[in-house]
């Protein structure tokens, strides 16, 4: 941009009035001293406490309702036997991250290295997911919070299926409650279409925000579908780079997709 043009000058001028408005609507009341020397963490709005997102699906679970934290839901959860993928898994991959994050990443399922360390996204496509957090917004990767539609490795990682969605999503959708994240990343076609209960491929919904009742949901492609598709790193870094302009994050100046 050339600030000297009067055209730049104008997009400048309101681009830096969209962003002192949002921090206005968000309780801010002056600028930070120097954004460069700010350090880089998520920015830590008050959260709404608000009304469940999900009521009707917690009758599948009476008492679903009454969990207030991470830990009481994990618990909750317990040795869980409530689908076909329970005899199979080594491990229950819960999530993981910070329980009160403002992002929040949701993918597929579990993989053969999640299941074995009981953790979300720490295989190859887990890798590149935390070198977008990391080196991409430059965040830890402890400042979200990262789970899954489904908390069991299906099979030879086939596609998760209807009765194991409906099985767990009333977990999934009490963690969203839980961390009440004001943006959400849904990662990949499954679990876009999942949460979203649509059919449109993610090529046409990703960059495209949605909403998941009051949370501003961004579709994107999946970290394994990059790893397959690098050129298409681009646009997951333009799609990351419009939920940070929504989060009020700094773009680094040298960002771009990690390689
Ligand atoms: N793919 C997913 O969708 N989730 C994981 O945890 C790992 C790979």
């Amino acid at each position: 941009m050339d600030a000297s043009s009067p055209l730049d000058r104008r997009t400048l001028v309101a681009t830096i009035r969209d962003y002192v408005e949002q921090m206005r609507e968000e309780g801010m009341e002056g600028l930070p001293a120097s954004a460069n020397s700010a350090p880089r963490t998520m920015p830590s709005a008050p959260k709404a406490q608000a009304a469940p997102i999900s009521t009707e699906l917690f009758s599948k679970y009476p008492g679903l309702e009454k969990t207030s934290t991470l830990e009481e839901l994990r618990a909750f959860i317990g040795d869980c036997q409530r689908c076909k993928l329970a005899p199979r898994r080594t491990n229950l991959v819960f999530g993981v991250g910070n329980p009160n994050a403002e992002l929040m990443f949701v993918g597929e399922a579990p993989g053969a290295d999640e299941d074995m360390r009981g953790e979300p996204f720490v295989g190859r496509a887990g890798q590149l997911l935390t070198d977008i957090i990391e080196r991409g917004m430059g965040i830890s990767r402890a400042d979200v919070y990262i789970c899954n539609v489904i908390k069991c490795r299906p099979p030879d990682n086939r596609n998760p299926e209807p009765d194991e969605v409906a099985a767990c999503e009333p977990f999934l959708f009490r963690q969203i409650d839980l961390v009440r994240p004001r943006a959400i990343i849904g990662l990949g076609t499954f679990a876009v279409q999942a949460v979203l209960k649509v059919k449109i491929p993610i090529s046409k919904l990703r960059g495209n925000w949605q909403d998941f009742r009051g949370i501003r949901f961004m579709p994107t492609f999946h970290p394994a579908y990059l790893l397959r598709t690098p050129s298409d790193k681009r646009l997951v870094w333009a799609d990351i780079q419009e939920v940070m302009k929504y989060l009020g994050m700094p773009i680094p100046r040298r960002g771009g997709a990690p390689s």
